[in-house]
């Protein structure tokens, strides 16, 4: 599946908000919003505070946002909002449930990369197991009851070696049960809204494809 391959800080630039696609750079001085907290381009600096923005650009930013803090494009963000729009419940909180369950975005919650694009790469690159057979679709969808883990021939690899220490630490999500020794995660249930950390209003979202 394809992906945004351009520079990823001129999206938090644009979206005015730190999506943390950078992983550790993203909470150092060098990030590039904390130095220019504006868009990018020759009428960045004015750009988002004199203008008054419509309903739509509200709702539309949203929906941008939230497919770049997951690294998802336009048609699979759609067809996730299709698939949370058939399932019972809430239709916002049922997307980002889904964006949640997706396999990179699990390694990343459960602390094996430091950004969801990492993750993506860990899973795309084959280290990564679902219920135990190898899986490498970053976009798998998760439920509950499921294992993620490594397979043996990473855990011989310096970089998860090194994690070990990091994965000690690390406090995943409620709805995720760590075992830190054996570097796998349990997923314990669909994560529920309040337990996900994202900066999002998906009622705009909701808003932005019910026009
Ligand atoms: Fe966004 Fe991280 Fe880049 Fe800062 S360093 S602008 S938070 S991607």
């Amino acid at each position: 599946m394809a992906r945004y391959t351009g520079p990823v800080c001129k999206l938090c630039r644009r979206e005015g908000q730190k999506l943390y696609l950078k992983g550790e750079r993203c909470y150092t001085a060098k990030c590039a919003f904390e130095r220019r907290n504006y868009p990018a381009g020759q009428h960045g600096p004015g750009q988002r505070w004199r203008r008054k923005e419509s309903d739509f650009a509200i709702q539309l930013r949203e929906k941008q946002r939230a497919r770049r803090i997951y690294g998802v494009l336009e048609r699979q963000f759609r067809r996730y909002f299709e698939e949370a729009e058939r399932m019972p419940g809430l239709t916002g909180a049922n997307l980002l449930a889904l964006l949640e369950s997706r396999l990179d975005n699990v390694v990343f919650r459960m602390g094996l990369a430091d950004s969801r694009a990492q993750a993506r790469q860990l899973v795309l690159h084959g280290h990564i197991t679902l219920n135990g057979r190898k899986t490498n679709i970053p976009s798998a969808l998760v439920k509950p009851g499921d294992v993620v883990s490594i397979t043996e021939r990473a855990r011989r690899l310096t970089y998860f070696r090194d994690r070990m220490d990091q994965l000690m630490k690390h406090q995943p999500p409620e709805w995720l049960s760590l075992d830190p020794q054996r570097v796998a995660a349990k997923v314990l249930e669909v994560p529920r809204r309040e337990q996900i950390d994202v900066r999002l209003n998906e009622q705009l979202i909701v808003e932005y494809y019910s026009r």
